[in-house]
């Protein structure tokens, strides 16, 4: 593939569903738009309600034969993916910059983290459990596979998402039908090529929808767990619908994490940290931060750094080496975003950006609102943007209560001088995560959970294997 992305675009060779073990057409096809451009580059496969249904029957046939394999063989399948997109990595970036709008550098980033969780997966390992055993009985838990999973991903993260369902998933001995974000399907869809020469056909199967074959797939009597990433609204619609046939369920959703800058913190130093921990992806992170509570004593000094930080940013076209900050992902997005700047200079003062680029494609320019209330939408609401609201705080206590008022838990960051009260004010975060003077050091081998509304269950780490595996206990009678 071409490094030129006007000579990409011409050379991409047509995307298909992956449908027990068969590349196959989509029953309609749909447009597929470069939010760096807002206009269509290429048109890629839409599945109906019977390819998805075809997609769960292969899933559920593979499944015996894919399950009783010795893991070691799983475990080398799933290592030469790893290879297979080790070998495409660049090409890989490319096609997600297109699709997804971010700075090749971090697209690049984020392939090479789907590869390490790839990796960090296949060096995992579930034995029996011994629990007892006397002269009487012996008893043992065994962790079997669950049988077909249903994987759906947003359109922030397309790769690395993937792989932190398909990788644990997979190597445990399930089969998967997964299901990109309408707006970012390509690099799905491109693995699955890979795929297909790799894996045994219907053990992973690969669909795609506007938006619109989520409850079937998720309803699927034949689908035994959903590991779903996404927004907490359709979370509880996902909850919902797998109540009927009580599937297993993992539900990673929204988040609103606070960043808590302490009294006597270095402003110079963690303003640029702060600054990209709210701005990376445009601000589509889950765990981005969202609020930034600082003191009464550093306020003014915060803000006009970030102020600083956010007019010296360099937006663009991913494609362009130079580009920090690259476009919001989609229009219906760019439309919330731009209602959240406005809510922005309503209830509080914008002191950067605050406006679109007069350009093609969905560009914001980073900005940074001060002075404005907690009870303001884009401080109460998940902003998914660009757009980062200060607040000041003078008695630490109340920053807390006020970090963790909100039905999200997803994450936050705690940054201070004093290591010790940083550690204790982040344990006071009634998040799943929360980084002390870092921000989104996320390893594969820990685990990943969001706590109140941000999700349910664990990714990632020994606990995120756990999750797609049904735990059987054997209870045995010793003569
Ligand atoms: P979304 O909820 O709109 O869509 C996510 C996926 O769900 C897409 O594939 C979509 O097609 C599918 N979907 C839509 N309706 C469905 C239904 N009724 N049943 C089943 N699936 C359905 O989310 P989005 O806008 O693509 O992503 C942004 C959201 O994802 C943000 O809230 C962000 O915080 C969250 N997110 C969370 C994490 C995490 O790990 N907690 C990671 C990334 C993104």
């Amino acid at each position: 593939m071409s490094a030129n992305p006007k000579s990409m675009e011409a050379e991409l060779a047509p995307f298909k569903l992956l449908i027990n073990g068969k590349l196959v057409p989509g029953a309609a096809t749909m447009d597929v738009i470069n939010p760096a451009t807002g206009k269509s580059f290429i048109q890629c496969p839409r599945a109906d309600v019977a390819q998805l249904n075809d997609a769960v029957a292969a899933a559920k046939a593979a499944f015996p034969a894919w399950s009783r394999r010795s893991w070691a063989d799983r475990r080398t399948a799933l290592l030469s993916l790893a290879e297979a997109l080790t070998k495409h990595q660049d090409e890989f970036a490319r096609l997600m910059t297109l699709e997804q709008g971010k700075p090749l550098m971090q697209a690049q980033f984020e392939i090479g983290g789907a590869i390490a969780m790839i990796h960090a997966f296949t060096e995992m390992r579930i034995e029996p459990k011994l629990l007892r055993e006397d002269a009487t009985q012996k008893i043992v838990q065994l962790r079997v596979p669950l049988g077909v999973v249903a994987a759906i991903t947003p359109w922030n993260f397309p790769m690395i998402l993937l792989m932190i369902k398909l990788a644990p998933a997979l190597i445990a001995g399930n089969t998967v039908v997964a299901k990109p974000a309408p707006t970012t399907p390509l690099t799905t869809l491109r693995f699955c090529e890979l795929a297909a020469s790799i894996l045994p056909a219907g053990v992973l199967n690969v669909i795609t929808d506007q938006n619109d074959l989520g409850t079937a797939l998720t309803q699927h009597p034949d689908v035994a767990k959903v590991a779903f990433t996404g927004s907490t609204a359709t979370g509880r619609k996902v909850m919902a619908s797998v109540a009927g046939s009580i599937k297993r369920l993992t539900l990673e959703l929204g988040g609103n994490d606070a960043a808590i800058v302490l009294p006597g913190t270095n402003i110079k130093d963690v303003a640029p940290k702060i600054f990209m921990g709210g701005m990376i992806n445009a601000g589509q992170v889950c765990l981005a931060i969202k609020r930034v509570y600082a003191h009464e004593s550093q306020y003014d000094e915060l803000c006009a750094e970030l102020a600083k930080l956010a007019e010296a940013a360099v937006v663009g076209d991913g494609m362009d080496p130079a580009t920090q900050i690259g476009p919001v992902q989609n229009r219906t997005q760019f439309e919330k975003v731009k209602d959240y700047i406005e809510d922005g200079r309503t209830r509080g003062k914008v002191i950067a950006g605050g406006r679109t680029l007069e350009r093609d494609g969905y560009f914001i320019a980073p900005t940074i609102v001060r002075d404005i209330p907690d009870d303001a939408r884009l401080v109460r609401e998940e902003q998914f943007g660009p757009v980062m609201p200060v607040l000041k705080y003078r008695d630490l206590d109340d920053a807390i209560a006020r970090a963790n008022g909100t039905e999200y838990g997803l994450g936050g960051t705690v940054w201070g001088a004093d290591e010790q009260q940083a550690f204790d004010v982040a344990a006071r975060v009634d998040s799943g995560t929360v980084w002390v003077n870092k921000h989104l050091d996320l390893p594969p081998d820990v685990p990943f959970a969001g706590a109140k509304q941000s999700g349910l269950g664990t990714e990632m780490g020994h606990e995120g294997l756990e999750e797609f595996t049904q735990s059987r206990v054997i209870n045995l009678a010793k003569a």
